[in-house]
C-alpha cells in the first residue's frame, strides 16, 4: 500500500477514535493503559500531555509515533484508518512523518554527533549529506560538534542534537516524552523555546512534560489520568 511514501501532500490531521491498550502479561492481571482515548491533533501548534505517573501519557505517545500497537479502536491519519496497516505501512508512516525525542536521549556515545544524526536516515536505507546534518543542527542552534561525541557534550546539548536527529527525516509530528526530564531549567527553557518554534514552522509537536512552564509554551495542553483524557 505504501500510502504515505506517494501521497505526501495532504495536511495531518491524526484522529484516535476510542483507542484502548491493554498490557498482557504472562503472569497476573492485565493492563488497561489507555480506555477509550477520543483526540484530534491538527496541523501544526505545540500540545503538552499532562499527567500523574502511571497514567498513560508514554503508552499515548508509543501508540501515535507508530512504536506500539493498539489493542482496539483506530487512528485516522488524513482520513485513513490504520486498522488494516501491515507492517510496512507502519514503517513508512514512522520513516516518513514521527520524529521522536526521549528523556534519555538515545545517542550513541562511540559515534559522533554527525554519525548519530546519520545512522538514524541509514537504518531506513537513506543517506545525507554532512551539509544537511549540519543544516539540521544550525535549527538547534548547535552547528560546532559535528565531530564530537555524545558524552563530551552536556545534556542539553544531548538533547539538542537529540532533536536535530529527528529532523533530518523533516517528519510532520514531533512526540518528546519527557524531553527535559534530565535538564536544569534553563535547558528546559532552551528546549521548550525549539520545540515552540517547530510548532510555528508547521511541525505538529507534542510533548508528555510534568513542568510547571507548559502553559507558557502550550497551544493546547490535555491532561491524562487513568488512561482516560479528562477535560
Ligand atoms: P506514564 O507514561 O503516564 O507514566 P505509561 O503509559 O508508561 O504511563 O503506563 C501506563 C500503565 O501501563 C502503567 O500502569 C504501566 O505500569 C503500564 N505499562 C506500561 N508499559 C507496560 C508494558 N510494556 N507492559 C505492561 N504494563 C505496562
Ligand atoms: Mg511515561
Amino acid at each position: 500500500m505504501l500510502y504515505f511514501i506517494y501521497n505526501r501532500k495532504w495536511c495531518n490531521v491524526i484522529e484516535l477514535k476510542d483507542i484502548k491498550k491493554t498490557y498482557k502479561s504472562k503472569k497476573g492481571l492485565p493492563t488497561e493503559a489507555l480506555k477509550g482515548v477520543n483526540i484530534k491533533f491538527g496541523d501544526k501548534g505545540l500540545c503538552f500531555v499532562l499527567g500523574k505517573s502511571g497514567s498513560g501519557k508514554s503508552t499515548l505517545l508509543n501508540i501515535l509515533g507508530g512504536l506500539d500497537n493498539y489493542t482496539s479502536g483506530d487512528i485516522i491519519i488524513n482520513g485513513k484508518s490504520t486498522k488494516n496497516f501491515t507492517e510496512t505501512d507502519w514503517d513508512a508512516y514512522r520513516n516518513t512523518y514521527i520524529g521522536f525525542i526521549f528523556q534519555e536521549f538515545n545517542l550513541l556515545d562511540n559515534y559522533t554527533v554527525e554519525d548519530n544524526i546519520k545512522l538514524s536516515l541509514e537504518l531506513q536505507g537513506k543517506k545525507c549529506s554532512e551539509e544537511e546534518v549540519k543544516q539540521a543542527l544550525r535549527m538547534v542552534e548547535l552547528d560546532d560538534v559535528l565531530k564530537r561525541k555524545p558524552n563530551e557534550l552536556s545534556g542539553g546539548q544531548k538533547q539538542r542534537i537529540a532533536i536535530a536527529r529527528a529532523l533530518i527525516n523533516n517528519p510532520k509530528i514531533i512526540l518528546a516524552d519527557e524531553p527535559t526530564g534530565n535538564l536544569d531549567e534553563d535547558n528546559e527553557k532552551m528546549i521548550f523555546q525549539i520545540l515552540k518554534d517547530l510548532s510555528k514552522e508547521g511541525k505538529c509537536v507534542i510533548v508528555v512534560s510534568h513542568s510547571n512552564e507548559v502553559k507558557s509554551y502550550a497551544d493546547k495542553i490535555i491532561k491524562i489520568a487513568n488512561g482516560k483524557l479528562v477535560k
